[in-house]
């Protein structure tokens, strides 16, 4: 007799379906609420989730899937990872240690910088530091390891909430990030050290952890391996088979599920294969192709788990197609449970919410309370024949067969300009040295011209007119008329203290890409789609459905308006087709490069438009390009070949005498400085204050061609620099690179400082410009 298919969650959004737990954990910092009521509501939460999964159809639901903050620094907290500067002596990880890991203390809480970016702690002890989670826009705090590192179980939260759960009747299946996947996302405090020599340190604690749960009554954990689709050297897949043949060895009895997900496991295949352990789960929707192999590999025995519903994504799976893959296994008599390709922390959680949606594109969705349903759906049929849900079977192939023809999808004309292969369409009409010398011709800037990056401060009343305006408290005039205003005076602020190329300032922006979402076509918003992106913070990523196009201009009358205050050239100000891309949730039914060609050319008209309005300078910030680099470095070249192709596209429509500037908020470029020096641009700006110019030993040391704005004032902190510290990194700049290459701006932009730090900062940084053109001629 056959096992029944089974439906499994592997991690459920935490924030809660209002973002009550921001909300409880903002109040909590800010001194609103004690640590009782953020604790209740925590609780609250949780307890909904799991009996929300439960009704759903869910027959395996996860618990320590919550975080109050984020589950790698639990899991940090878990083992007593403690960085001495936090001056932890206790016992346990108190919440005020949990916090101050998370957040610094003194923090000013929205020290943070970029858009999407890192935070960064004030004064007093620093926040650890915090990462991109994979390839997602989920950020984890950072372990840190030194040689001398001792780890004890120093937090009982993962038998704390198994508890929790079964007091309320809910058998849960504990998750614990595992211990390689731990140890390798971590960094090395000692010099030359390597955390995974750690692992022997470690495993007592692990045991320890899971004899808890298993005493406790726990038959399953689900121990996340995410590391198993990296490319991993072999000792890392030493250190997975010694981890689990020691776990196997300390929990007989106790049965793994170790999952794998944001990819295939490729290479790791053997490794995964030789583990110890009673269930795996893999990722089907990244890596489709590895179900075969994994299933003719595997001990028979071995329970597999399917991820065959999208975590990444919101669209609805297409329901027969996923029957036919697996019923197959089913009837050769395998134990399957179908899965979400990984947790659910990266999508949205209800659908129903968002009523305002076209009601096709809604058709299409499906949200993380949506995908349990649908894996209850494919479980039923499965399990009692297809007739059970005949009608939601139907239902799912009209609306695959509905997105497939939808005119609100496929537009002609789009898909004609995007499949042209019109070499000439990614080319400026001369290379770098004939355009920089009309350039320089037309512009007229003194050596080390001084710009800023594009934002000026979203002021409280700036935020306060936007959401005046979207309520309609204000009218559009009166919104448009403040904009002006605010505008006009920040240009003029920007000549007095003798900035040589100007910006806007961006306050009609909500947010870099929600900004252009908005006007272009094939994109949909929603009103309650949040994501985790850190901590208490979340975004609501656009959602891209259908071919791309511009029916409008949509930054011109603002740069026009702009110029008009001034005589000193104005930038024009856009967002790049990969970071749009890379910054939204994007259609599954075409490939990420053809849906971002489609972007450029949106984009690159624009350009155009700019051009023709007479803007000298344009700027387009591809702050995302980097991280959208895939997890395997074998598919690093042909994501960057179609990125800079679409970025080139985007420049390339205009006169040589036109200056293309490109912005970018990072600092590491050593491995991909050709893809960037491709790009063609004219100017690029980067991140480079607090690595103090060592970046641009990869730029002199590639020859990059083409003139560079090292930033000189570090806007994640706010510190105001003196003008003799930015004169001293210019100099190092300048010992790297010739001063006619050399601007001088900021880090990124200055939207998330106050004024009163801005002005100061850019007066100073202003001297600093004009102290090393003296001191250059
Ligand atoms: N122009 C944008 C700004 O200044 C760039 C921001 C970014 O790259 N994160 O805000
Ligand atoms: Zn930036």
């Amino acid at each position: 007799m056959t096992a029944p298919v089974r439906v499994a969650t592997l991690g459920f959004p935490r924030i809660g379906p209002k973002r009550e737990l921001k909300i409880a954990l903002e109040g909590y910092w800010a001194g609103r609420i004690g640590a009782d009521q953020l604790l209740a509501t925590a609780a609250e939460l949780r307890s909904y989730t799991w009996q929300r999964q439960r009704d759903l159809g869910a027959d395996i639901v996860p618990s320590n899937d919550f975080s109050l903050y984020d589950h790698v620094l639990d899991t940090s907290a878990m083992v007593g990872a403690v960085p001495d500067i936090y001056g932890w002596s206790g016992a346990q990880v108190d919440l005020d240690t949990y916090f101050a890991m998370a957040r610094g203390t003194h923090a000013s809480g929205d020290a943070g910088g970029c858009a999407h970016g890192h935070a960064h702690a004030g004064t007093g002890v620093p926040a650890t530091e915090m990462t991109k989670w994979f390839d997602t826009n989920y950020h984890y705090i950072v372990p840190e390891f030194s040689a001398d590192q001792t780890f004890r179980l120093a937090s009982t939260k993962p038998l704390d909430e198994y508890l929790e759960a079964k007091r309320q009747g809910i058998e849960t299946r504990p998750v614990l990030l595992g211990p390689v996947s731990y140890l390798l996302l971590g960094k090395a405090t000692t010099p030359d050290f390597d955390p995974l020599t750690l692992l022997p340190r470690l495993l007592p604690v692990y045991a320890q952890a899971l004899t808890a749960l298993k005493d406790a009554g726990a038959g399953w954990v689900q121990i996340d391996e995410p590391c198993l689709v990296l490319d991993l050297s072999d000792g890392a897949r030493h250190a997975y088979r010694e981890a689990y043949a020691a776990l196997a060895d300390a929990l007989p009895g106790l049965r793994l599920m170790l999952t794998t997900y944001f990819g295939g496991v490729g290479d790791n295949l053997d490794t995964l294969l030789a583990l110890p352990v009673h269930g795996l789960h893999v990722d089907l929707i990244r890596a489709p192709g590895q179900l075969a192999e994994v299933v003719a590999r595997s001990r028979p025995d071995q329970v597999l788990s399917l991820g065959v519903v999208d975590g990444r994504n919101v669209w609805k799976a297409d329901l027969n197609a996923i029957l036919e893959r697996v019923a197959p296994l089913v009837q050769a008599g395998r134990e399957v449970t179908l899965a979400p390709s990984c947790s659910l922390l990266h999508t949205p959680i209800d659908l129903e919410r968002e009523t305002d949606l076209d009601p096709d594109v809604r058709n299409w969705l499906a949200f993380a309370v949506q995908k349990v349903a649908e894996l209850a759906v494919l479980a039923r049929a499965l399990n009692e024949g297809r007739h059970a849900v005949q009608a939601t079977l139907d239902a799912s192939t009209a609306a695959v067969a509905s997105r497939r023809t939808s005119p609100k999808i496929v537009d002609p004309s789009v898909r004609a300009r995007a499949g042209s292969s019109d070499a000439g369409l990614a080319h400026r009409q001369s290379p770098f040295r004939e355009r920089a010398k009309a350039q320089h011709a037309k512009l007229g800037l003194p050596l080390y011209p001084a710009t800023t990056i594009g934002s000026f401060p979203q002021t409280p009343e700036v935020r306060k007119a936007r959401a005046d305006h979207a309520k309609g408290v204000i009218d559009h005039a009166a919104y448009a008329g403040f904009l002006r205003e605010e505008t006009a005076r920040t240009v003029r602020w920007q000549e007095e203290i003798g900035l040589d190329v100007l910006v806007h300032g961006e306050f009609e922006r909500n947010d870099m890409v929600q900004y252009f979402g908005e006007q272009l076509s094939g994109f949909a918003f929603t009103r309650h789609g949040w994501v985790q992106s850190y901590g208490s913070r979340c975004v609501r990523p656009p959602i891209i459905f259908g071919d791309v196009s511009r029916p409008r201009p949509m930054t011109v009358e603002w740069w026009r308006y702009a110029q008009s205050v001034t005589q000193k050239p104005m930038k024009g100000m856009l967002t790049g087709p990969v970071t749009i891309l890379n910054w939204s949730f994007v259609r599954d039914d075409q490939p990420r490069a053809e849906t971002c060609r489609q972007i450029a050319f949106a984009i690159r008209d624009e350009v155009v438009d700019l051009e023709a309005a007479g803007a000298p300078i344009i700027q387009i910030d591809e702050a995302a390009l980097r991280e959208g680099l895939p997890l395997r470095r074998t598919e690093w070249q042909s994501y960057l070949d179609w990125a800079v192709e679409c970025f080139r596209i985007t420049a390339s429509g205009v006169r040589d005498e036109t200056q293309i500037h490109t912005h970018m908020c990072y600092s590491e470029f050593n491995d991909i400085i050709e893809a960037i020096g491709a790009l063609d641009a004219d100017v690029i700006s980067i991140e480079t204050s607090r690595s103090k110019m060592e970046l641009l030993g990869a730029f002199s040391g590639y020859r990059y061609p083409a003139e560079i704005g090292p930033g000189v004032y570090d806007i994640h902190s706010p510190r105001v620099p003196p003008a003799e510290e930015m004169v001293d990194l210019l100099k190092a700049a300048a010992e790297r690179l010739p001063a006619e290459q050399l601007w001088v701006n900021p880090d990124c932009g200055l939207k998330t400082r106050k004024w009163d730090e801005v002005r100061p900062a850019l007066v100073n940084m202003v001297a600093a410009a004009r102290r090393i053109r003296a001191s250059t001629t």
